[in-house]
């Protein structure tokens, strides 16, 4: 029998080349009378923002550009935040970015209306409903972050990252248009493409999962896989960045609805130990967790590679196979190894604590611990020095 479970969709999504010219229709529709642009200044550089300075300039609307997020958001950013907002009398939230200026948001959302720090709601299901109207778009094929119900921020004292989970912490609306991915570098493109890779997988095997995020997760390793090394070779070529962004988005809406596992456990002790971009860290270790968790996954593998592409009937053979695959290309899309990170094999046992602390430590298909996290960072870290 297939166990109970709620799929809770709160977020509208709009999706489209060219859907970011919806923005302006989607704030006359919400009534917002104060707008804050939340975002980093990387996509005030690259030049990304006069498309929405000019939609909201056209429909004659008040905003205000709060860029100051820094990558794996911290816990200052979002306190920060939120007190502008409040100072600035503003009902509307706009991220505009990627996963760092939307789960920034996200967390401002939560405190700019309900108070406090955002470490407070740390956890599953800790905040009320009242967050501020936020409206998600996107720039980078990979989080996921404009429709999930999670927001990921450092907490700089101890430089751990945590997740605030809850439906009520989701965007309104989401506007995902491919275009506006044209302009990330190819090693951002490579990087956020496997942490997309990395949430499709993780939803589709969690312990946690069911039926509905398996087939979206399922879904969004083809679109992924076929595109990703498209995407980083031509970064103008926008069917390639067509198929990240709608791969991104299904790898979103299936972990979400199950839950991210191991892989991200330790992502996300490397992350905020060493400030280090989340995708990267992700494609780092995901070849490692899969072969610890081939022999409870063989079958949700296999269907994984043949996903890919990887023409074989026995399953432990196509599963096998799959996870060279996904090692090989992450090589050939440009990603380093841990090594690179310039890492101190003496904080491993640190990370491992880490990792076991994680709120997604218990959704992994196989058991994990200390020890075992500690076997697998030596293991990642030998293999590709
Ligand atoms: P990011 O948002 O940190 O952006 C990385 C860099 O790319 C930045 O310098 C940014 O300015 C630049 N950039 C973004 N879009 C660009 C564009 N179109 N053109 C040129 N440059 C561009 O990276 P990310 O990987 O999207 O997000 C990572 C964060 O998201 C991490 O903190 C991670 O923990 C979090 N995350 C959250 C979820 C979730 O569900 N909430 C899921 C996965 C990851």
């Amino acid at each position: 029998m297939i166990e109970r479970f709620d799929f809770i969709l709160p977020t509208k999504i709009r999706y489209g080349a060219g859907a970011i010219n919806l923005l302006g229709q989607e704030l006359r529709n919400s009534q917002a009378k104060k707008i804050m642009i939340i975002t980093d200044r990387g996509i005030v550089k690259a030049g990304l923002l006069s498309k929405l300075e000019d939609i909201l300039n056209y429909e004659n609307l008040d905003y205000i550009i709060f860029d100051e997020i820094e990558a794996n958001p911290k816990d200052h950013n979002v306190e920060k935040c939120a007190k502008v907002a409040r100072e600035n009398d503003v009902d509307t939230f706009l991220a505009f970015g990627g996963g760092s200026p939307m789960d920034a948001a996200k967390g401002a959302a939560v405190i700019a209306r309900q108070g406090g720090r955002i470490k407070d709601y740390q956890g599953k299901d800790k905040i009320g409903k009242n967050c501020m109207p936020l409206i998600t778009i996107p720039t980078t094929a990979g989080t996921g972050s404009e429709v999930t119900f999670s927001s990921v921020i450092t907490d700089s004292e101890r430089n751990f990252k945590f997740t605030v989970k809850s439906p009520y912490i989701a965007a309104r609306t989401a506007i995902l248009d491919p275009e506006l991915t044209i302009s990330v570098p190819p090693l951002i493109t490579a990087s956020t493409g496997i942490d997309a890779l990395t949430h499709a997988i993780e939803g589709y095997t969690a312990n946690c999962t069911e039926p509905i995020a398996e087939a979206i997760g399922l879904y969004a390793v083809e679109y992924i896989a076929s595109s990703i090394s498209r995407a980083v070779g031509n970064g103008n070529d926008l069917e390639a960045r067509d198929r990240m962004m709608m791969g991104s988005l299904m790898g979103g809406l299936s972990f979400s609805h199950s839950d991210v596992a191991s892989v991200h456990c330790m992502a996300e002790a490397l992350g905020s130990f060493y400030d280090a971009p989340h995708g990267l860290c992700n494609s780092i270790l995901l070849p490692y967790v899969m072969e610890y968790n081939l022999p409870e996954c063989e079958y949700k593998y296999a269907r994984i590679a043949r996903a890919m592409g990887i023409d074989e009937n026995d399953d432990r053979r196509a599963a096998e196979k799959g996870i060279k695959h996904i090692k090989k290309l992450s090589e050939e899309i440009g990603l380093p190894g841990l090594s690179s990170l310039e890492i101190d094999s003496d904080d491993f046992e640190k990370l491992a604590e880490m990792s076991v602390e994680n709120g997604s430590n218990a959704s992994n298909p196989k058991k994990m611990n200390k020890e075992t996290y500690i076997e697998l960072f030596i293991k990642a870290y030998e293999d590709r020095r």
